[in-house]
């Protein structure tokens, strides 16, 4: 059944081009000649959807099958939902427009905890029993991925089964495995059994999770014999070999990331003890320049974007940056594409490289101290010294840069008044810097956004055990920083984030599985799209926990110990526990880590025998 939009409804909601599809190398195939119709969903709007890098990634590996159609679909808007529920539309994808419910496989991929919600719209909207326990014979496999399944267990009851780590190899062993158990006629625990035998593949079902008294787990353990104790995640070991899609589709309406995204590679060597990215990612594996090259002339030529963006947690750290951006830029200037630099240190190679890039262009400039002392950006091993920070501010404010933003976290382990102030003192010390430059030399007008996100404990981080600040501690911590920083300078304006909304998330990214019960009375209580400010209903979530009984202060705020069954135990992230712990030790007494190149310090990822941990244990560290 494909669900027709007529006119009238896309005349009554904002952004029509949300839903209707049709968009430049969209991939069109006849739904009767593939064996597999997979519903690739992403739990936010359109826009912020069609920027997700991984979401572009799984489309074109599973389009690339002939035996597989894999199309998209996004969270519609409140307005186009209201509409859809007043008319009885199902929730649809973008290519046919058929109900998602007809589909084999819906996948959803968890990006942030505050899309919780809407994955259970989603399926609602969809017309699929929200529980997995209750989908029968003729409904799809619900499965889900991204950075937030290396905690799965908030999202347990309405997910089939969870992929863990990256996807482009996995999800082709699952559609394989898929078409055999079809073509078996065999029942759908069956099939769960057949995909828990593959590597990367989480089935919660399949695991019992046994409580204390005192609320804490006591066990998680397997039901049925051959399910493994623990699910470790799926890397891809050579990222020259994996595929990348030059073809990307290309929206008719701007997205928030409206450009092709060169992804130069996978993790980080560097050990943010506040970073789930930056562990969860490990082994920095790169992608050779020569490859990247090849690429990003043939994303140019197959979709017409005027912009090129590197994509990578951390720019600088590329082996080969400098030589790199040389054979890039000449690329691009030739063809007159903008080149956009994210994540670099800045220095005078870069500030360099950036006018290059950007020619005449002076956008504001990001710096990520994180942290306001020095005594706290050890305990976070941010890597970055005072001077380090005045040098770049002073070469960014030569290089003709009026306006720079810092972005800070409160909150953070051990962290002081004195901590707080110094995030005041930086600012200061960033307007002095620029008042410093002779006049005729800087460019006029200084603007300085100081940023403050609340620290979030997450899951496979030195820190996951550390309980959050309330949300009466942040904002009084944000309301001393605004006096501070009101006192400094007129040029400063002061941002912070809602506590209320990071509290949540320290609820969702550290939950077990109780917590799911909150998750579906909150949306039975209204709650979605609670990454946005407009639709945020704190009270609602409030609601949720009282009736439930679950205290949400359990879960955020309660500091762990080392040797309390976490409810992510028995998901293998390829850094240790014992490793996280040793950081979460020197993170306490200010010592810092070195990054991978420099020395290796173990961290366990090395068991995927893959990228950088190769070499630096070649050279003679400690694997
Ligand atoms: S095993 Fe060593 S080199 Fe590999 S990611 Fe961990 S610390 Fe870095």
């Amino acid at each position: 059944m494909r669900i027709r939009l007529d006119d009238k409804i896309l005349m009554n909601v904002e952004k029509p081009a949300r839903y209707t599809g049709g968009e430049w190398n969209m991939v069109v195939k006849d739904p009767e000649n593939v064996d597999v119709r997979f519903a690739f969903c992403f739990p936010d709007v359109y826009e912020v959807g069609m920027s997700h890098l991984g979401m572009k990634i799984l489309y074109h590996v599973l389009n690339k099958r002939s035996d597989t159609y894999c199309e998209r679909v996004f969270a519609p808007w409140a307005d186009m939902e209201k509409i859809m529920r007043e008319r009885g539309i199902p929730l649809f994808a973008l290519e046919t427009k058929d109900p998602v419910k007809e589909f084999d496989i819906v996948g959803f991929t968890l990006q942030y905890e505050m899309c919780y919600t809407n994955v259970l719209n989603m399926l609602d909207l969809a017309g699929i029993p929200l529980l997995a326990e209750e989908r029968g014979k003729n409904h799809p496999f619900v499965i889900a991925g991204g950075p937030c399944a290396c905690n799965p267990e908030p999202l347990a009851d309405f997910i089939d089964f969870f992929v863990i780590g990256e996807g482009e190899e996995v999800i082709l062993e699952i559609i394989d495995a898929y078409k055999e158990w079809k073509n078996s006629g065999s029942g759908r625990t069956e099939f769960l059994r057949m995909a828990a035998k593959i590597p990367g593949v989480y089935v919660p079902s399949f695991y019992k999770v046994t409580y204390n008294e005192d609320n804490t787990i006591s066990g998680i353990k397997p039901v049925y014999p051959g399910i493994p104790e623990k699910v470790r995640k799926r890397i891809i070991k050579d990222m020259d070999a994996v595929d990348f899609p030059e073809d990307i589709v290309v929206p008719f309406i701007g997205t928030v990331h409206d450009r092709i995204m060169l992804e130069m590679f996978r993790g980080c060597i560097r050990g943010c003890r506040f970073c789930q990215a930056g562990f969860i990612y490990r082994p920095v594996r790169e992608k050779s320049p020569g490859v990247l090259l090849k690429q990003a002339k043939g994303s140019i030529e197959k979709t017409g974007y005027e912009e090129i963006s590197l994509v990578s947690l951390s720019t600088s750290d590329y082996s080969c940056l400098a030589d790199f951006t040389e054979e890039l830029l000449k690329l691009t200037e030739e063809r007159k594409i903008n080149l956009s630099l994210p994540s670099l240190r800045i220095d005078n190679f870069t500030i360099d490289l950036m006018e290059k890039a950007q020619k005449v262009r002076k956008s504001g400039l990001t710096f990520a101290p994180e942290a306001g002392t020095q005594r706290l950006r050890d305990v976070i091993n941010k890597g970055i010294t005072e001077e380090d920070m005045e040098n770049s501010l002073r070469i960014a404010f030569e290089g003709g840069w009026n306006n720079v933003k810092l972005y800070f976290m409160v909150g953070l382990p051990t962290e002081t008044e004195e901590d707080i102030a110094g995030i005041a003192d930086l600012a200061k010390k960033a307007v002095d810097i620029y008042y410093r430059i002779p006049k005729e030399k800087r460019a006029k007008g200084l603007n300085v956004t100081v940023s403050t996100s609340c620290f979030v404990p997450k899951p496979f981080t030195p820190f996951q055990w550390f309980g959050q600040n309330t949300v009466e501690e942040f904002h009084k911590k944000q309301m001393y920083l605004k006096d501070k920083l009101s006192k400094v300078s007129r040029a400063i304006t002061y941002n912070w984030h809602d506590a209320r909304v990071s509290f949540l998330e320290a609820v969702f990214a550290r939950g077990d599985r109780r917590v799911g019960r909150v998750l579906l009375r909150a949306w039975r209580n209204g709650c979605r799209f609670d990454a946005w400010n407009e639709f945020f209903k704190y009270d609602a979530w409030m609601q949720a926990f009282e009736e439930e009984g679950i205290d949400p202060a359990f879960y955020a705020n309660r500091t762990r110990d080392y040797g309390e069954i976490l409810p992510w135990s028995h998901i293998d992230m390829g850094v240790s526990q014992k490793f996280l712990q040793r950081e979460c030790e020197k993170a306490y007494k200010g010592i810092v880590t070195p990054n991978c190149r420099i020395q290796c310090t173990g961290c366990g990822s090395a068991v995927f025998g893959a990228g950088i941990c190769k070499t630096v244990s070649a050279g003679g560290n400690t694997p």
